[in-house]
């Protein structure tokens, strides 16, 4: 029980101050393997190692439940925007915890924070295409599953039933239920089920480090969009209901297009009356210095998967922003739509996300990754890439990535990489984890997308811790004799 395994520890007692332990560190592990099964982890690997416990939060700062101070390189999972510890985002949610904690938007009802937050999204999304309709979820893998759905129905309401392929991309992550998973292009998920269920296609992802050789930047992103134009036509442009992508792929590694894809994208999409779908799910919101990623890459999407940054993760929300065209199908012709959530425009999570975007707007937050953190950011990942251990840097907004690589090339097509074996990039991630700074290895491509609220001064000291753990990784790495 778990009242033996804690009795006699102060296990649950708070931290007291800012770097006092105050935890039973042993006893939360042993509760943890007991007990919580982890998304996407290796259970009995972690009951061996044990998981770290995160206590306390504050700006940019995590605490673990041993002292340690960490620097939040990853926006907790690219969501906490506006940094940890917003008092006014508490002092809202306990305003509407006492006001009305819940209630549904079934049977012709709503609630006033659901109605001012989905006003404000129209505004927000007022320059994407004529987008003023929200249906809210309560997470990014509900808001990429009421997208299948949503467009499913819109084609039966216009007449054409037969268009139901959805069409995704390779190493793209749309989220972990069902309808998400097979839209994702993660073979290591598909291979763990019957997925992807049928209708849906993949084409390859548009990674010019990977299948850009010999071809310029622009070049390789019109070659990558005509990748699209083939399989619609190989389906047949009548089978073919709506085309998929994430901005930038979040998940896959920091993947960023070449500015010649999107509008190609767009073009080929208006060409077959294609839908075109933006998950926004890590590009919303402020992550490339724009309110959304298709503004920043030149597209006008006809639906957008959001969740994450519109609340800054304090309290689970998603939803998908309907543009003109699905909507006046929906609400003119479409009669009863069957689909929703119990949460689906829940007060308390609404109530969380306008005070979010409230100080998103107050501080300038957008503006200053366009114009300041991001090409600061930018800069400074520029620099890391004269290190020993990296091909190449990549950066867009307050999202970035180092290639590690055994041997240095002469552009990002031809330095050696790492037998993937060897797992680098989780030797690179322990070093970063146990010298204060969060990062994320996507096999050995070193990810960051640091709250937005991040100064210049706090990426210097992030990079520079970065470079630090970059010089254990290479000693270590050179110690296991994986070098020459
Ligand atoms: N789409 C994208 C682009 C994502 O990055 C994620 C989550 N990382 C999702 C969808 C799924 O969101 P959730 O985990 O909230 O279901």
């Amino acid at each position: 029980m778990a009242s033996d395994i804690i009795a006699g520890t102060d296990v649950l007692a708070p931290v007291r101050e800012v770097d006092s332990p105050g935890f039973d560190t042993r006893a939360l592990q042993a509760l943890d393997s007991a007990h919580y099964l982890h998304p996407f982890t290796d259970h009995g690997a972690l009951r061996d190692r044990g998981a770290r416990v995160m206590v306390r939060g504050d700006g940019i700062y995590l605490w673990d439940s041993e002292g340690r101070k960490l620097i939040d390189g990853m926006s907790g999972l690219w969501c906490v925007n506006v940094g940890y510890g917003r008092a006014s985002i508490t002092a809202a949610v306990a305003r509407q915890m006492d006001t009305l904690p819940f209630y549904n938007s079934f049977f012709n009802t709503t609630n006033v924070p659901a109605v001012m937050l989905a006003a404000r999204l129209a505004e927000l999304a007022q320059g994407v295409g004529g987008i003023k309709h929200v249906f809210f979820t309560g997470s990014g893998s509900e808001a990429n599953d009421t997208i299948v759905r949503m467009v499913w129905r819109y084609w039966q309401v216009m007449g054409q039933p037969r268009r139901q392929a959805i069409i995704s991309r390779r190493n793209a992550y749309h989220g972990s239920t069902v309808a998400g998973a097979s839209l994702g292009g993660m073979a290591g998920m598909h291979a763990q089920g019957a997925l992807p269920i049928p209708g849906i296609h993949h084409i390859e992802q548009p990674h010019f480090a990977q299948h850009g050789q010999g071809m310029s930047e622009a070049e390789f992103g019109l070659r990558a969009a005509g990748w699209l134009e083939e399989k619609i036509l190989e389906l047949g442009p009548e089978n073919v209901a709506a085309f998929i992508g994430e901005p930038v792929q979040g998940a896959g590694g920091v993947i960023i297009p070449p500015p010649t894809y999107w509008p190609e994208i767009q073009r080929i999409c208006d060409k077959y009356g294609v839908l075109l779908v933006s998950d926004e799910v890590i590009c919303g919101f402020g992550r490339l210095g724009t309110w959304f990623g298709c503004q920043l890459m030149g597209f006008r999407p006809d639906l957008i998967a959001f969740a994450k940054g519109v609340s800054s993760g304090y309290v689970p929300l998603g939803g998908v922003l309907v543009g003109a065209r699905v909507a006046h199908a929906l609400v003119e012709k479409g009669g009863d739509f069957n689909h929703g959530f119990t949460y689906s425009g829940h007060p308390v999570a609404c109530a969380a996300a306008l005070e979010n975007l409230r100080i998103m707007e107050e501080e300038k937050l957008v503006e200053r990754v366009a114009l300041e953190t991001g090409p600061h950011l930018k800069a400074a990942f520029a620099a890391l890439a004269a290190h020993p251990l990296v091909g190449h840097a990549e950066s867009i907004g307050m999202a970035a990535a180092l290639n590690l690589v055994r041997r240095k090339g002469t552009s990002m097509h031809d330095g050696e990489a790492f037998a993937p074996e060897l797992a680098v990039g989780m030797v690179c991630r322990g070093h970063m984890f146990d010298n204060g700074v969060i990062m994320r290895a996507v096999g050995d491509r070193m990810i960051v997308a640091p709250p937005l609220a991040m100064s210049t001064a706090q990426i210097d000291e992030m990079v520079e811790r970065i470079r630090y753990c970059l010089d254990l990784t290479l000693d270590d790495v050179r110690g296991r004799g994986w070098l020459d």
